[in-house]
């Protein structure tokens, strides 16, 4: 049986280019956990956050799920000379690019690696510490209308 391509591991250290975060449409899915992180950085109840930064759309299950708005010219609305909410960033950032899709196959990892100059460089990310974040990053589905309706009340969304 073939090893697995990442068995000994994964150089990845982000250069802060912002090429993931800006420029082009894109999709930052919230989850509950996520929600609760993110409002640390703001003065605004639930509601108000989600009205400001968030929009609801379609999942490959075909639910609604929250994410964060996009400027006009594509950037995440966080984005502000870099991430503005870096501390409290959502788990699909701070994952990155330890993701499920990207960790199926080397032909996947060598293909983001030419979308994301971080990768294939700097530190060494060692097997285990490579799962744990794929493994957050699995475990973090976004959250629905319907479950932030009974998470949180009746928050206006
Ligand atoms: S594209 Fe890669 S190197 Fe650039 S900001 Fe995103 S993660 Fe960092």
């Amino acid at each position: 049986m073939s090893e697995c391509f990442f068995a000994k591991g994964l150089s990845f250290s982000c250069k802060q280019c912002s090429h993931c975060c800006r420029h082009e449409p894109g999709f930052v899915y919230l989850s509950k956990n996520d929600l609760t992180n993110i409002l640390q950085s703001f003065n605004l109840n639930i509601s108000e956050f989600i009205q400001k930064y968030c929009r609801w759309v379609n999942y490959y299950d075909g639910s609604e799920v929250l994410c964060l708005q996009e400027k006009d010219n594509y950037d995440c609305i966080m984005w502000d000379n870099g991430c503005s909410v870096y501390s409290q960033r959502p788990v699909q950032c701070r994952t990155y690019p330890f993701w499920n899709f990207l960790l199926e196959s080397k032909q996947n990892w060598d293909e983001e690696a030419k979308e994301c100059p971080g990768i294939n460089t700097g530190k060494l990310h060692n097997f285990d510490e490579i799962m744990r974040a794929q493994n957050e990053y699995s475990r973090n589905v976004p959250i629905t209308k319907e479950q932030l309706k009974s998470l949180f009340g009746e928050a206006d969304c």
